[in-house]
């Protein structure tokens, strides 16, 4: 049973007009993954997935990645193979067009799970990875009222309760991406970020610790979106996949692991999705909205929502 899930990030859409675009970016996506897992490769399948979406300057990720605190673009990307417990991931990678293929990178050709910084950057260009900004002109717009909002109403000083602050500015949670995949043999998860917008300069979220926002192994995978200290406080995607270990399925699982974040962190904090190896689909989210499509055999269009 193939089946494979994307996500484009946790939060609110505050302009409704938006949400047609991104629903068309999510079902491109998840159809840009099932072709290749039609071929018979869940790693293939989530990174195609995730690359489309971090095209997509709409997503918090590659393109149109939200900026820091003192406005750059500090990426985050990680991928795990849910046969092996091979991983990649990439920290606050700057200035290359995709980091999930970096991740991959990572996994394949070092002996590491995750490089940070100047050193993930180096090795991406080790790797042929050529010089890319993907800083757009309408995320330089929103950093500079972001930033506007935070300073002129002394809010700098409270930053650092981050969840307080993405209560009264839900746009400051934008729309990371994430795909997890079942290709028959094995489950991938992969999730790739931007961060949250005016986060401190090296800052790391949940999206490249494996177990926090990435996981998989031989009974599901999970991508994960939102409040990213949450996800990391409750190494959220792999407690996600003991749920499946302990006999629920993807679905079940999903449900489970954001009430989990409910109850200790409160709502309006996080997104889920996961596929477990018997080619269920799960999602489930604590906020407004979480864009989704999926994709499993025998269907012949992509159930998309929001
Ligand atoms: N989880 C991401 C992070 O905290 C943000 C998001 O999902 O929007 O880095």
């Amino acid at each position: 049973m193939l089946a494979i899930i994307v996500h484009g990030g946790a939060g609110t859409i505050r302009k409704e007009e938006r949400i047609p675009k991104v629903l068309a970016g999510v079902r491109e996506a998840v159809m840009a993954g099932w072709n290749e897992l039609r071929n018979g490769s869940a790693v293939d399948a989530v990174e195609e997935a995730v690359k489309a979406l971090e095209d997509n300057p709409l997503f918090n990720a590659g393109t149109g990645s939200v900026l820091t605190l003192d406005g750059k673009a500090e990426m985050d990307a990680a991928i795990v193979r849910g046969s092996t417990l091979e991983a990649g991931a990439v920290a606050g990678i700057t200035n290359v067009r995709h980091p999930i293929s970096v991740a991959r990178m990572v996994m394949e050709k070092t002996d590491h799970a995750v490089l940070g910084g100047e050193g993930a950057v180096k090795f991406a260009r080790l790797m042929g990875f050529e010089e890319y900004n993907p800083v757009t002109e309408e995320r330089i717009k929103q950093w500079k009222e972001l930033r506007k909002k935070l300073v002129e109403k002394g809010e700098v000083r409270h930053w650092k309760k981050l969840s307080e602050l993405i209560k009264e500015h839900p746009e400051v949670l934008r729309s990371t991406v994430g795909a997890v995949a079942f290709d028959g043999n094995e489950v991938v998860a992969g999730t790739s970020t931007g961060g949250v917008f005016l986060k401190m300069f090296g800052r790391i979220g949940d999206t490249p610790l494996i177990g926090a926002g990435t996981y998989a192994n031989e009974v599901a995978g999970a991508s994960c979106t939102g409040l990213g200290e949450v996800a990391v406080r409750l190494v959220l995607a792999k407690s996600a996949t003991d749920f499946v270990r302990l006999g629920m399925d993807a679905r079940g699982a999903s449900e489970a692991a954001i009430n989990l974040a409910t109850k200790y962190f409160g709502p309006d904090t996080m997104g889920i999705i996961m596929v477990d190896s018997k080619g269920n689909v799960g999602f489930a989210k604590n906020t407004k909205h979480m864009s989704h499509a999926y994709m499993r055999e025998g269907m012949k269009e992509p159930e998309v929502g929001i």
